[in-house]
């Protein structure tokens, strides 16, 4: 008998749907139309906008939990914490009886490609799923607008979420999806791309709060730091979806042999 694969109508996939924007963002409403045509849908996202969280998570509070009414049909959970916390109380609470065959994340609103996955709520969230060995994909677009239009995002995510149930990634879990402000059919193709070299380059802007303590506000520009064609930002540049297969080991492999010839291993 031929195995029943995730598409099989008698086994309908488990998809776990996060964000980093909040739970009411249209980015992760987007994201929720897109995996319904797949799956049984499971939301749990923040409560509040946590963009900018990275993989942080909660460890000197208490963390709630809150079914909510807000995609219909769908079973949905705003949680109080970050994002990486929302993926862990799915994992471990709410489906902790249950295998979770896809997770997804996003769709963020703003780019999370190059050096900008340090920094990501919405890409550690999927990375959190990926460290428990569930496929993971993280998708963004590449527009801050709350009013920003998911079509064409939404049309090409259909495409990488089918890709990912019929094809099990056997090298780590975890995608990074970035998709350029461009209507769907303006919108090249994917490509499979490493991470760009790139840098903020940091600016504070400096105030005065009305009491007139000197406060900081963080800016910056992003720039670029790599000319390489296989790159997210090329690709995102010249109107393709950007994926980059990506890992949690931040391991310098190349660096390993120069301190261990120049004496920094003791015997
Ligand atoms: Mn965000």
């Amino acid at each position: 008998m031929m195995p029943c694969s995730y598409l099989c109508p008698m086994s309908k996939p488990l998809i776990l749907v996060t964000n980093d924007d909040g739970i009411v963002a249209p980015g992760i409403r987007a994201l929720v139309e897109v995996a319904a045509q797949f799956g049984e849908i499971i939301v749990v996202a923040p409560d509040s906008p946590q963009s900018g969280q990275g993989h942080a998570i909660t460890i000197h509070d208490p963390l709630r939990l809150r079914q909510v009414d807000v995609f219909e049909g769908i079973q949905a959970w705003e949680c109080s914490g970050t994002p990486v916390d929302c993926v862990k109380l799915a994992k471990h609470v709410l489906l902790k009886d249950r295998k979770i065959d896809l997770c997804l994340s996003g769709i963020n609103h703003g780019s999370n490609s190059s050096i900008n996955i340090l920094y990501s709520g919405t890409m550690s969230a999927a990375m959190e799923a990926a460290l428990e060995g569930i496929d993971s994909i993280g998708f963004s677009l590449l527009d801050f607008s709350f009013n920003a239009d998911f079509s064409g995002a939404k049309h090409w995510a259909s495409k990488i979420v089918s890709y990912a149930l019929e094809h099990p990634f056997r090298h780590g879990h975890l995608l990074n999806v970035n998709i350029p402000k461009l209507p769907a059919a303006e919108i090249k193709g994917i490509r499979v791309c490493r991470q760009c070299e790139g840098r903020w380059i940091e600016e504070f802007v400096e105030g005065k709060d009305p009491s007139g303590r000197p406060y900081y506000w963080l800016t910056g520009r992003f720039v670029k730091q790599d000319e390489g064609e296989d790159t997210d930002e090329w690709a995102l540049e010249h109107g393709y979806i950007s994926v980059v297969p990506s890992m949690h080991d931040l391991t310098n492999y190349q660096a390993i042999p120069e301190l261990v010839n120049n004496g920094l291993t003791t015997r």
